[in-house]
């Protein structure tokens, strides 16, 4: 029975989250909730937020205000617990240069405290998963980026959590790896597990996600499925159209077609009056 009231919890709830760095506030009051099995994409352009709110899920960053709750825990309060629920993949990664890549796995289980045969079979399977199996024994210091993105990927995944939490998860990947990543955050979910990934690329989101909150400037601007998201855009509703070009990189180009048509219409007024005195001097 309280399995049966959890479930029915979101897994993830974020209720007025703000995170201010001294004056600056970069994060200024975003609720959102994520259901179990979804995977929920987290859309912004560079600066938006998304980094200093996904660290304040994984519980690396303090909040400022509000609350952050993982399956009904607290990030803030029961630390402990909301983060056995997490699986954290950050954008820049720490990873122990001196440490081989199955070290470093092994390391990673056993601060979860698991070790033995079961978690030796895990280790192997995403080794084999992504290709390192011929690179368990090699010291990290020589592991391309893309590699060190699938060893960490892995060890994110030792300890069996219930919420993906992914910062830029195609970032340095190759298409294989980038396809075995997707492939493995479907096959997460479908078997009950929910991901939140964070993207400044529409195409990811588009590809990926299920839902979509639109951050920007630390608010969130936008929010639903792709389809809801494209219906307010066709009708017009909250100037989707400037939104998406400004996600996927293009507010350098609106910018520059809002400067060319206030120059136009400037010219064409000035032209237009020109030829008005002209009109009149005749
Ligand atoms: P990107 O797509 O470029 O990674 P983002 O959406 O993840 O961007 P954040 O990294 O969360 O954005 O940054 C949000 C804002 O907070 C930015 O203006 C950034 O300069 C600022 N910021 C981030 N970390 C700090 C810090 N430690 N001190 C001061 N300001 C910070």
């Amino acid at each position: 029975m309280m399995e049966g009231i959890r479930d029915t919890q979101p897994i993830l709830h974020l209720d007025g989250v703000v995170k201010r760095y001294g004056e600056f506030a970069a994060v200024k009051g975003v609720d959102l909730e994520v259901g179990r099995g979804e995977i929920f994409g987290f859309l912004g352009p560079n600066g938006a937020g998304k980094t200093t709110t996904i660290r304040m899920i994984a519980g690396i960053l303090r909040p400022s205000g509000g609350r952050l709750l993982v399956g009904g825990d607290d990030v803030v309060r029961a630390p402990a617990r909301a983060k056995r629920r997490i699986g954290y993949i950050p954008d820049r990664p720490f990873l122990y240069e001196k440490l081989s890549g199955g070290e470093f796995l092994r390391f990673v289980a056993a601060l979860w405290g698991r070790e033995g045969p079961e978690v030796e079979e895990r280790i192997r399977n995403f080794l084999s998963l992504f290709s390192l199996t011929e690179w368990e024994h090699e010291l990290i210091e020589s592991y391309s980026h893309g590699m060190r993105q699938k060893l960490l990927i892995s060890s994110a995944l030792l300890h069996d959590p219930e919420l993906i939490v992914v910062d830029e998860p195609m970032v340095g990947l190759d298409p294989r790896s980038a396809r075995i990543l997707k492939d493995l955050l479907r096959s997460f979910v479908e078997r009950g597990g929910t991901v939140f990934l964070s993207t400044h690329t529409l195409e990811v989101a588009e590809a990926l996600c299920d839902r979509i909150a639109i951050i920007s400037e630390g608010q969130i601007i936008a929010q639903g499925t792709m389809a809801e998201l494209r219906t307010q855009a066709d009708a017009g509703e909250a100037h989707l159209e400037e939104i998406f070009l400004k996600v996927t990189g293009g507010s350098e180009v609106a910018d520059l077609m809002d400067a060319l048509e206030g120059a136009l219409e400037r010219r064409t007024s000035a032209e237009r009056r020109g030829s008005e005195r002209r009109a009149e001097a005749e």
